[in-house]
């Protein structure tokens, strides 16, 4: 399998130089050349498989440049440190099930992902006698989960850059009690923009990037997708054994359109075993808009109590509109440039059909996050974290549009990383699970520096990897 950008301007590359590419060389964003057929005897072979060898099989399909053997080893390894045999548990709830990704070390679902990304960044540089140093800016759950997905690993160091007291103090935590020598966490005295403009800046500084091999970890690398594609297929199957169901329905609290870009990749393999995908967003609706009316307009971010979805800008998306505008990847250049001056793009009648026929969306806000907690934790005695209860809730007033079907909500997030949203809404911290439990009695690193590019440069030479 080869790998093109959808903006068209580079040759076909291999899955490893994809993973190390991150974003295309031109700007766009990389997807397979093509998207395989599972044919229902390969779902019945799927069927029977435990999560990591499920995992095994689907990658395969879009892998073809490191051995089963060593991808078998990658995938072991990544999701042996979960807490739970099957990796990512569905749970069956009153009204819907529930898909548990918060079974890994930093308990969210990035963890999926980002465990695995780690053991392959490892794998390839190791072989490729290569170094990296891995930049990213973080308002909480993405720069713990790339962390520990890289944490003590060889011929790797990773700087996580956040503003300073502005992310939940358990994801401060989670950040910097991280003890290996490798973690470089930086406290930047302003606010998230300030830490995303600053990593911005030395990005675009292509000697600088070069010079010290920086590479990124954010969603927008295919092995991150890839790796989340696996468990709509398990669930879809857990379901379907339980119910004897031949279609499910999906709800994805959405920020960057990663998680819920994944699922579609799912829908289009399965072909109609996934009837729709829910695309929930809390306050910050710009996708909803979207979905709904055919036109993706930025907005100003508006912090909620869900906020890893607190975005406007959808990283994602380019990577739909890929498909949407039928591969026309000049045009997705054209729409892309255009996009970045006018913070605009709409749709046609017929593009949003298009995108009707996969995606339903609902916009949740803060009251009624609040209120679905507290509506689960009565029926149920089940607590949600506030960005799966965005994602359940918009299931609930959407119910209608599925009959019979049964919706599956993904579960981004334990509760215990957000216990003021959910003291709201049940008047009780919920119990920490034990990665968690002396979280604040452990050692802190980290490295205070004042919002400016030159001295995070400056910091970034002394300590980087070359
Ligand atoms: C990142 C995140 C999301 C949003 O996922 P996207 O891939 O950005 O759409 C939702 N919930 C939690 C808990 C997250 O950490």
């Amino acid at each position: 399998m080869k790998y093109i950008s959808t903006r068209g301007g580079i040759e076909p590359i291999s899955f490893k130089q994809a993973v190390m590419m991150g974003l295309a060389r031109d700007g766009g964003l990389l997807l397979p050349e093509t998207l395989p057929v599972v044919d229902e005897d390969i779902q019945t072979r799927w069927r029977s498989l435990s999560y990591p060898d499920l995992a095994l099989e689907v990658m395969k399909l879009f892998i073809s440049d490191i051995s089963e053997d060593t991808l078998k080893h990658l995938i072991n390894i990544s999701y042996q440190v979960f807490d739970t045999k099957e990796v990512t548990p569905v749970v069956a709830l009153k009204d819907f099930f529930l898909l548990e990704l918060f079974h890994g070390p930093t308990l969210a679902f990035k963890d999926i992902a980002l465990q695995l990304l780690g053991n392959m960044f490892e794998y390839l540089l190791t072989q490729e006698n290569k170094k990296m140093n891995i930049l990213g800016a973080t308002s909480g759950d993405t720069g713990s989960a790339a962390i520990y997905g890289v944490k003590g690993r060889k011929n790797i160091n990773i700087f996580i850059l956040h503003p300073h007291g502005r992310v939940s103090p358990i994801q401060a935590l989670q950040m910097t009690t991280v003890p290996e020598k490798n973690v470089f966490n930086i406290a930047i005295e302003g606010t998230f923009d300030d830490c995303q403009a600053i990593v911005k800046a030395i990005f675009s500084d292509l000697e600088f990037k070069d010079k010290y091999q920086l590479g990124a970890v954010n969603s927008i690398n295919w092995a991150r997708v890839l790796a989340q594609v696996v468990y709509y297929i398990y669930a879809y199957f857990r379901v379907s054994e339980q119910t004897g169901t031949k279609q499910v329905t999906f709800s994805v609290p959405t920020g960057n359109f990663g998680d819920i870009f994944a699922g579609y990749i799912a829908k289009n393999l399965l072909s109609n075993k996934i009837y729709k995908l829910i695309l929930a967003t809390n306050e910050n609706d710009i996708l909803t808009r979207f979905v709904c009316k055919g036109e993706y307009k930025l907005g100003s971010v508006i912090p909620t109590i869900s906020p890893s979805m607190d975005i406007q800008i959808a990283s994602n998306f380019e990577r739909y509109l890929f498909y949407l505008y039928n591969r026309d990847s000049k045009r997705v250049k054209e729409v892309m440039l255009n996009f970045s001056k006018t913070g605009c793009i709409t749709f046609s009648q017929e593009e949003q059909k298009r995108t009707q026929k996969d995606f339903i969306s609902e916009s949740i806000n803060q009251d009624e996050t609040i209120a679905t907690i507290a509506d689960v934790y009565s029926t149920d005695k089940y607590i949600l974290d506030p960005h799966t209860a965005v994602g359940v809730c918009a299931a609930q007033k959407l119910r209608n549009n599925f009959n019979d079907i049964p919706i599956i909500c993904l579960a981004t997030a334990h509760p215990a990383k957000f216990p003021d949203a959910v003291k709201r809404a049940i008047g009780k911290d919920p119990d920490r699970p034990d990665a968690l439990k002396d979280l604040e009695k452990r050692k802190q690193r980290l490295t205070v520096l004042p919002a400016d590019i030159s001295k995070v440069k400056d910091y970034i030479s002394q300590n980087a990897l070359i």
